[in-house]
């Protein structure tokens, strides 16, 4: 028998009002040991509110922390034993690459001699020992970026907290250090929670998502469930593109959109629903057999490389499709008429007007 996943960290009902305003009203969430953990929403959702709350930077209205078991709600940042990576690095620009390290070593009373060879070691993990005697503005945003992080690790906390670290990079540093970060993460065992708005970082990086949305929790998931199994239309537009069609349920049960009866694996009452369909999901004059299938006449191509988008009119809406380049598709026009394909495990519905 395996033994349940360690617990440790618990917000317990963490609520948060700044004057009148309820930012986040009472969120509960359980990170498990070892397991890193994004945080992901649209602007202002009250995620670095949260990663915030969780450092002891600011202090909740409502409800408890607990790290271990214990309630360390009331414990100064510095008795927390967490490490912080900021978006701006905030790396001190007068001392040099392994001072900026060695600082929160010093600070924890940690004789100079041993913290510089402590300093050096978290160097090496990330592959930045060549250039310790740098200062800060003599490095680029990638290997400043890696410092901040080297800082964060020396100290070996028991979780660290990231918020939007790769947000300055930019596009091809972004993929290496995602890489690189998960990589110290997954090393070391260490429990770390990452603030993010971008989807590809939290699926690409995290063993489980939390989608947040107006302070609270609309999924807490793994990257596949929240993208194949969206608990709500919301989470579903918000972690990749998505089709969304209006149609309706009849008092039969029968599901229809834009004119065409479909099939989809949820079951609903009657009433108005958003019918939503991945792109990539959707086949283009496929032979195989779909459990949907509607006609449509071709309205737009775009072609970006790897992917081609077809939109193709169904009815009164517009359904995006993409599909892989390939070189044996017959040529598409404008105009053309096409049978979508798609399964009913593909088709998520959810009731109208929940956003
Ligand atoms: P972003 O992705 O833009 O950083 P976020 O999800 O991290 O957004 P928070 O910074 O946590 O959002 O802010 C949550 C909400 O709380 C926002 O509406 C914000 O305006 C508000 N807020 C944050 N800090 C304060 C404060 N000190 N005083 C008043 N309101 C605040």
């Amino acid at each position: 028998m395996t033994s349940a996943p360690e617990e440790h960290l618990r917000l317990e009902g963490i609520g948060v009002s700044f004057g009148a305003v309820n930012v986040i009203p009472a969120l509960d969430l359980s990170v498990r040991k070892g397991e890193m953990v994004a945080f992901l929403g649209p602007s202002g959702c009250g995620k670095t509110t949260t990663l915030r709350i969780i450092a002891g930077l600011n202090k909740p209205s409502r409800g408890r922390i607990m790290v271990g078991g214990r309630d360390i709600t009331r414990l100064p940042i510095h008795d927390r034993d967490m490490g912080m990576v900021f978006q701006s690095y905030a790396l001190f620009p007068h001392m040099n690459v392994t001072r900026n390290v060695a600082f929160g070593l010093q600070m924890r009373n940690i004789p100079s001699r041993d913290a510089e060879s402590r300093a050096a070691q978290a160097l090496d993990m990330v592959q930045l020992g060549h250039l310790a005697h740098r200062k800060p503005k003599e490095l680029s945003g990638g290997q400043q970026q890696r410092v901040a992080l080297a800082r964060a690790l020396v100290i070996e906390p028991s979780i660290l907290l990231l918020d939007e670290p790769l947000s300055n990079l930019d596009a091809k540093l972004r993929d290496e250090m995602r890489v690189q970060i998960r990589a110290l993460q997954q090393q070391s065992g260490i429990t770390a929670v990452f603030v993010t708005h971008d989807q590809v970082e939290a699926l690409s990086m995290c063993d489980r998502v939390v989608v947040m949305r107006g302070g609270r929790v609309e999924q807490f998931g793994t990257p596949t469930e929240v993208y194949e199994r969206p608990a709500t239309a919301f989470v579903a537009n918000f972690v990749g593109r998505t089709n969304r069609l209006k149609g309706a349920i009849t008092a039969e049960g029968t599901l229809t959109a834009a004119g065409h009866q479909l099939r989809s694996a949820t079951t609903l009452p009657p009433g108005a629903v958003e019918i939503l369909v991945r792109p990539h999901r959707i086949r283009i004059d496929d032979a195989a057999e779909t459990a949907n299938r509607v006609k449509g006449a071709v309205s737009g191509i775009t072609f970006i490389g790897d992917l081609v988008q077809y939109a193709v009119r169904v009815g009164d809406a517009e359904v995006v499709v993409e599909e892989a380049t390939r070189r044996d598709r017959s040529a598409l026009a404008v105009g053309d008429t096409v049978t979508l394909g798609w399964s009913a495990e593909d088709t998520l519905v959810y009731p109208a007007g929940e956003q």
